[in-house]
């Protein structure tokens, strides 16, 4: 069957998923609208920033050892990767590896090469970085430059193959295709799809010439489990999940972030694939699961205690291990209540607001509901079909909960904040800055050294919220010793005055 990885560049999650990136309303509403097909119409008549996809594909690309990353792009592009040096040293450490820089190039695109191409400097960088560092792949990251005067990334690639050592990856992730940064990740797994073995030679033949039954069955006897990670989980989030799931019976590995090249190959080994994050991973499992026969469970994202429980549920499921995870489920669950009870009273109505990606942030109002607080109302970066579920099951806990579709758009996150007072704000750390400088505390919702998936996250979130609400005085003072940007007038108006049906909307700045 086809895939999208038979084509050379990849779709954009707006035509292949109808993705939404502005919305507000309430959740029930939100779902009603993506399931009548009517998300598709909503726009924006005025923006204030967005994010490029290809710093999200770098996420994950900086993070797999032994490799070298090109930016095929003017020197601003790579900007990003200096900050993203500590965190990568720092998840190599956490995993055992040696803790060594990233190592990345710049083709060092100028106003010349924008007349005359850039594809010899391309070749001569990919050619200088194999050379220099003897990387096993080496990831070719296309920006909107190249993309917009036509180098062909994979003619370069076929053309120095006989030149380099490595596997080179090209990444079609040119920030101004898409306003859905998360087709980002779906940029890398089409690359890894396409130039990374991900079978031993044999096993690839096998499923090659077989109808793939006597395959699957022999890797079901493994009981090994892929677990797909994302940039925003930590080493500590790897390890929760891997012991709920040895305590039924499973092995557990993690791909694609922190993967050594070489365990790519052992990819296709497993018995199934599982998604922490349906956000993440849909387009490499459907295509694993088309080429290699491989069954995947896209599911919900294992944080709170419901979700955890139902992601434990349904990958049991897979190998009849139901009555197992119903045992650890209790005991966890029983253990966890005994851990909490300190924890429960001082959280009991407090007034919370999330921002975050389309998935977490829904999982983790149903957490916060779970610890007693009142989730007055959460805002996704995008949404799409995956979203519906959850996003149901959330609401049940407040029907007419707000929600608010934004990449970014720190304006309208001031006017929500600044209407709804919440005693606690988790996001990410972008917009928490903005948030704290309202007044109010904030938990950052993606912190790779703490837990915050399984039932040791839902710990270890409740012991954070109680210190950070505990005391806001730092956060008063931010408010008092700050301006925000906006005009007063700004936080009297519709924060959703903005978005349209895709009609011209308002004019005017906030
Ligand atoms: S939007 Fe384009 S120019 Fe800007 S950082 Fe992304 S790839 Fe580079």
């Amino acid at each position: 069957m086809a895939h999208h990885t038979d084509q050379k560049v990849l779709p954009k999650r707006e035509d292949r998923l109808r993705t939404c990136h502005a919305y507000g309303g309430t959740s029930c509403a939100l779902v009603q609208e993506s399931r009548g097909g009517c998300l598709v119409r909503s726009e924006r008549s005025f923006t204030q920033v967005c994010n490029c996809q290809m710093s999200l594909a770098l996420t994950m690309v900086t993070t797999i050892p032994d490799a070298v990353i090109i930016m095929h792009a003017p020197p601003g592009c790579g900007g990003s990767n200096v900050s993203m040096d500590l965190y990568v040293r720092n998840g190599l450490n956490a995993r055992g590896e040696k803790k060594a820089p990233l190592i990345w190039f710049t083709s060092n695109l100028d106003e010349a090469d924008v007349i005359a191409g850039g594809e010899e400097k391309l070749e001569a960088t990919i050619v200088e970085a194999d050379l220099r560092f003897r990387p096993r792949l080496i990831f070719v990251v296309s920006t909107c430059t190249p993309g917009i005067i036509g180098d062909d990334i994979d003619a370069v690639a076929g053309r120095v193959r006989s030149r380099v050592a490595a596997t080179v990856v090209p990444l079609h992730c040119e920030g101004f295709k898409t306003r859905i940064s998360a087709t980002g990740y779906d940029a890398v797994y089409h690359g890894l799809a396409r130039y990374v073995q991900l079978a031993p030679h044999d096993a690839q033949r096998l499923a090659e010439e077989s109808s793939g039954q006597a395959l699957l069955d022999e890797r079901r006897k493994s009981r090994r489990v892929n677990v797909f990670n994302v940039y925003s989980i930590g080493r500590s989030d790897e390890v929760e999940l891997a012991r709920l799931l040895e305590l039924i019976g499973l092995e557990a590995r993690f791909y694609p972030n922190f993967a050594r090249p070489e365990a790519f190959t052992e990819l296709t080994e497993a018995s199934l694939n599982v998604s922490i994050c349906a956000t993440h991973d849909d387009y490499f499992l459907t295509f694993l699961e088309e080429r290699y026969g491989i069954p995947y469970l896209i599911d919900t994202m294992p944080i709170g205690i419901r979700n955890t429980g139902r992601w434990l549920r349904a990958v049991a499921a897979r190998f009849g291990l139901e009555e197992q995870a119903e045992r650890v489920i209790a005991a966890e669950e029983a253990e966890l209540e005994r851990a909490l009870s300190d924890y429960r009273p001082p959280l009991a109505g407090k007034r919370v607001y999330l921002g975050g990606g389309e998935m977490r942030v829904a999982a983790t109002a149903m957490l916060m509901h779970e610890l007693g607080c009142e989730v007055v109302g959460f805002r996704a970066h995008h949404y799409d079909e995956f979203g519906d579920d959850l996003y149901l099951t959330a609401a049940q806990d407040r029907p007419g909960m707000e929600v608010n579709v934004a990449t970014t758009q720190t304006f309208e996150l001031a006017n929500l904040i600044e209407r709804a007072q919440p005693d606690l704000y988790l996001g990410h750390s972008g917009s928490n800055a903005w948030v704290a400088k309202l007044g109010v505390p904030t938990l950052p919702i993606f912190s790779a050294p703490q837990t915050y998936l399984g039932y040791l996250g839902v710990f270890e979130v409740a012991r954070r919220a109680v210190r950070l609400t505990a005391n806001r005085a730092f956060q008063e003072q931010l408010r008092r010793h700050t301006r925000q940007p906006y005009r007063e007038s700004w936080y009297r108006n519709d924060p959703f005055a903005y978005i349209t049906d895709g009609a011209d909307g308002a004019g005017g700045r906030p």
